[in-house]
């Protein structure tokens, strides 16, 4: 056999394994939320399992609140919680945004309005010593610096659900 025929099985059995590693992503089972825009399932799945790790329960299905993904016509805004009669506790996350956001940044934007809409909390502008924001929940305007990171993540959750109801 030829180095190239060689080549070409190894490349074979790596469009196979690749073929299969994208086949479990999609077999995964990811919990529903009615009124919820499928693309935000996960995260709204992985704030309850968050919280859930932290002792806090947390059922955003039975808590009626929905959320989609759309345009928002407010410059530098890229998600609210939005109150209105038919939909009184709405993620609205922008579109724009979306399209070109990290899953950090995506995770950061949605976790800080469940933040208003289900834990009902207000902004917190408080920075650490280096100027990097103390909570997500910062209100985008206040001076410190998001650094919502793999390594930062955990830290920002314990503080996000530090006050919530056990
Ligand atoms: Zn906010």
């Amino acid at each position: 056999m030829t180095t190239f025929n060689y080549f070409k099985i190894f490349a074979l059995i790596l469009v196979a394994a690749l073929g299969s590693c994208q086949k479990s992503t999609e077999l995964e089972i990811v919990k529903s939320f009615d009124g919820v825009e499928t693309e935000l399932w996960e995260h709204f799945d992985n704030f309850e399992k968050e919280a859930a790790r932290r002792g806090v329960h947390i059922d955003l299905a039975a808590s009626g609140i929905t959320g989609s993904i759309e345009k928002i016509h407010t410059p530098g805004m890229v998600g609210i919680c939005n109150h209105r009669v038919d939909t009184p506790n709405h993620v609205m996350i922008d579109s724009d945004f979306w399209n070109s956001a990290s899953e950090n940044a995506r995770e950061m934007i949605i976790f800080h309005e469940l933040g208003h809409c289900y834990l009902h909390r207000g902004h917190n502008d408080a920075a650490h010593s280096d100027g990097t924001c103390s909570s997500i929940m910062r209100s985008g305007l206040g001076g410190c610096v998001d650094f919502y990171t793999n390594s930062n993540r955990k830290g920002y959750l314990t503080e996000l659900f530090a006050d919530a109801q056990h």
